[in-house]
């Protein structure tokens, strides 16, 4: 992973830790569809022109004219002066300006950006050899490959020795198929570690239907449980090429998947089972621990009340915490409170870029 690129644990990191000063977050879009250089740095200018966080604003507009490396499509940057904190994650991947000041880094835009590329694996595959790629926010790296066994060479029977053989002989068939499931096998182990090492979270899988389908067969059920997606492509394809059709592959799974994943919160919650729906319940929900999986509208806010001592987030305004008895602070958004207690006790999130109306904006499957 280059340098700057935001992790899974670096995410984790940044939603458990506690500031007691204010920390400023900014989210600048850097395409080149929004602009050259000066352009990005006047749009800054302009968004941390009302900044109360003056120290924090002159550090990051330093950061920009000084340092910024411009190869990038996407800037998170967070700052808190009196913290002597400073963190800088550039991604490829386009994202929406934005400023927020508050006691955290404001994590909610990265959650959503993690949801949509975040840890993908894509293995090209045919009867000889695959291709293995990783790609986490747009950053796309092809490592090690696996050579097979060629079917061709045995097709032809070793050359010359067997010059009567046929093709297709009952013998030769099953020798043939042996060789491809041999490969097929051994790519799906090299393929398995591979995605070991780097963590991924979701897999697609490009080739021929028939390839595909072989190799796919080859993953135990929990790897198979992770493939997204299969699309035909050219074994020898770019980058450039596995890119486009892995994200197109992937944002289409990512859209269905979401839409299975709110219906089953909808239908489970009206039947009282593992699932709640509405603000209130889903912050109970996390800070019991109970809940497996939030799913929540990426633009949703809403103010609320935080238990000083223990966290607890609410939407009622009480006297004291009922789980420790201290007095309660107002926030001015319960949700990105609650994405950021999700993360930090490893509950997954899943951020949806269209309004939830009908579960009252945000929800959770629950474990119990
Ligand atoms: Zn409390």
């Amino acid at each position: 992973m280059p340098e700057h690129v935001v992790t899974e644990q670096a995410l984790r990191e940044l939603a458990a830790r506690a500031f007691d000063t204010p920390v400023l977050s900014v989210y600048l879009d850097t395409t080149p569809e929004a602009g050259n250089a000066d352009d990005h740095r006047a749009r800054l200018r302009g968004m941390l022109k009302k900044s109360t966080l003056q120290a924090d604003a002159e550090a990051i507009l330093r950061y920009f004219e000084q340092a910024h490396d411009w190869r990038g499509r996407g800037v998170a940057v967070f700052s808190a002066q009196d913290a002597d904190f400073f963190q800088v994650y550039t991604m490829q991947v386009g994202l929406r300006d934005q400023v927020w000041e508050g006691r955290h880094p404001y994590v909610r835009p990265l959650v959503a950006l993690f949801d949509a590329y975040g840890y993908y694996g894509v293995v090209l595959i045919d009867k000889e050899r695959a291709r293995f790629f990783f790609f986490h926010l747009g950053v796309l790296e092809e490592q090690e490959g696996y050579e097979g066994q060629e079917v061709r060479k045995v097709k032809a029977g070793g050359g010359s020795s067997a010059p009567g053989r046929r093709v297709g002989a009952p013998g030769l068939d099953n020798y043939l198929a042996e060789v491809i499931e041999r490969n097929m096998r051994e790519a799906a182990h090299a393929a398995m570690r591979f995605f070991t090492r780097h963590k991924v979270r979701r897999i697609l899988i490009g080739g021929s239907e028939e390839n595909t389908a072989l190799f796919r067969k080859m993953l135990p059920l929990r790897w198979q449980s992770l493939v997204v997606g299969t699309f035909p492509i050219e074994m020898r394809a770019s980058h450039a090429e596995v890119w486009q059709k892995a994200m197109e592959v992937g944002a289409e799974a990512e859209r269905k998947q979401e839409a299975r994943l709110i219906e089953r919160v909808r239908v489970e919650a009206a039947k009282g089972g593992l699932a709640v729906t509405g603000l209130d319940e889903t912050l109970g929900a996390v800070y019991e621990g109970r809940a497996r999986l939030v799913v929540v509208e990426e633009g949703y806010r809403e103010a609320g009340y935080r238990c000083t001592g223990c966290g607890f987030l609410t939407t009622q305004p009480l006297e004291a915490c009922p789980f420790c008895g201290s007095p309660l602070e107002e926030v001015p958004d319960a949700v990105e409170l609650v994405v950021r207690q999700a993360i930090d006790k490893g509950t997954e999130v899943e951020m949806v870029p269209h309004p939830l109306d009908d579960i009252g904006h945000i929800g959770a499957l629950l474990r119990y």
